[in-house]
């Protein structure tokens, strides 16, 4: 399959003709990866269950790993529910659109193909201009998990999507860098008490204020436990992970963790190996051996989020065979940052 490139001239001031192809190809059924706010998406019709088959075609992904529908105004929400509990409404309110999915339990009119076989279905309404307006005119609710090949990190940039699915999908819409860097927080409020199923840019901190307590589900903060069947399928495998051996470095003084990755950086170094190690623009000029990239501002740590994913890319490019990163305070935005990183390192950290 040949996959067309559409560059957008200015996200800010969007032209439907710029996006009348994509939403049509949306429309019979086919696949168009697009920008949203939080990472790049790969897009398909919701309602129909064999656009949804070739995402996980075109992904390589587990088809019990539900997809998240992406609506474009709070009257496209109605249909794909059975009921709109209180919590949700209270956080569709605040936080619609943006970069929060909101579990509701099911209408009839999704089917079983888009939820991975569940009862229930993730909606969310993206802020990014071009992912709404798409999504408008195609007139359909579009179901859009990452567009990177299953486990991968990812894609930040039209370029990430196309290393990972060109030849795979219909178009590709260039929209530029993505804002946020991260996935969308994803809460289930099919229950009694919300859940926070996946941390995000809408932290912990701001759903309490808008809901009161806000439970966290078990696999969010550590390795997949056999007994524990998690809520949001997707927890259970392999995610956001580089080709290297990625080990996180984790210590109350900033000295020990510097001088644990330059040593272990060092000794892989001199066996042969290629190292990365991920520091920050406050501790760059500290390490000495490998290819060393900062990841961001410590004191901002949106800036650590924007970068994340096209670092751990980078280092792919790179064919590292060992990265060693520094961690991060897990408040606020923090906990979604360290829990792409734990992820993608496997559970892999060191305690100095
Ligand atoms: P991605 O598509 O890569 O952004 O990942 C979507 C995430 O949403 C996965 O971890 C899914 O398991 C989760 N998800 C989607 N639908 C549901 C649902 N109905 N219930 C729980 N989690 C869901
Ligand atoms: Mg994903």
């Amino acid at each position: 399959m040949e996959t067309k490139l559409i560059k957008i001239k200015d996200s800010a001031n969007i032209k439907d003709v710029e996006l009348a192809e994509a939403a049509e190809v949306i429309r019979r059924g086919g696949l168009v990866a697009f920008p949203t706010e939080t990472v790049y998406g790969l897009g398909a019709n919701a309602l129909n269950e064999d656009a949804a088959r070739k995402i996980y075609a075109a992904k390589g992904r587990p088809s019990d790993n539900p997809l998240i529908a992406h609506i474009s105004s709070m009257e496209e929400l109605a249909p794909l529910v059975s009921e709109i509990p209180e919590a949700g409404r209270r956080l569709a309110e605040a936080y619609w659109p943006g970069p929060l999915t909101l579990v509701f339990p099911k209408s009839g009119l999704v089917p079983y193909g888009t939820t991975g076989g569940l009862d229930t279905v993730a909606v969310r309404m993206p802020s990014d201009p071009v992912a709404s307006r798409l999504i408008a005119l195609a007139g359909v609710p579009v179901a859009a998990p990452s567009a990177n090949t299953s486990g991968r990190p990812s894609p930040t940039t039209a370029r990430h999507v196309w290393q990972d699915m060109n030849g795979r999908i219909d178009m590709i819409l260039d929209g530029g860098p993505v804002g946020i860097g991260v996935e969308s927080t994803i809460v289930d409020v099919s229950g009694s008490v919300p859940v926070l199923l996946r941390p995000g840019a809408v932290t912990m901190e701001m759903l309490e204020k808008t809901v009161g307590h806000v439970e966290i589900d078990p696999a969010i903060q550590g390795p997949p436990r056999e007994d524990l069947r998690p809520k949001a399928p997707g927890m259970k495998y392999r995610h956001y992970a580089p080709h290297g051996d990625l080990v996180l470095v984790e210590g109350a003084g900033m000295e020990a963790v510097i001088s644990r990755i330059n040593g272990l950086a060092k000794e892989k170094t001199d066996q042969g190996f290629r190292v990365g190690i991920i520091c920050t623009d406050e501790t760059m000029g500290r390490y000495r051996w490998g290819q060393v990239r900062s990841v961001g501002m410590r004191a901002k740590e949106e800036t650590i989020a924007h970068n994340l994913f096209a670092v751990l890319r980078e280092f792919d490019d790179l064919k590292t065979d060992y990265i060693y990163s520094e961690s991060f305070s897990r408040e606020h935005l923090g906990q979604a940052i360290m829990n792409r990183l734990t992820k993608a390192a496997g559970y892999h950290v060191i305690r100095v």
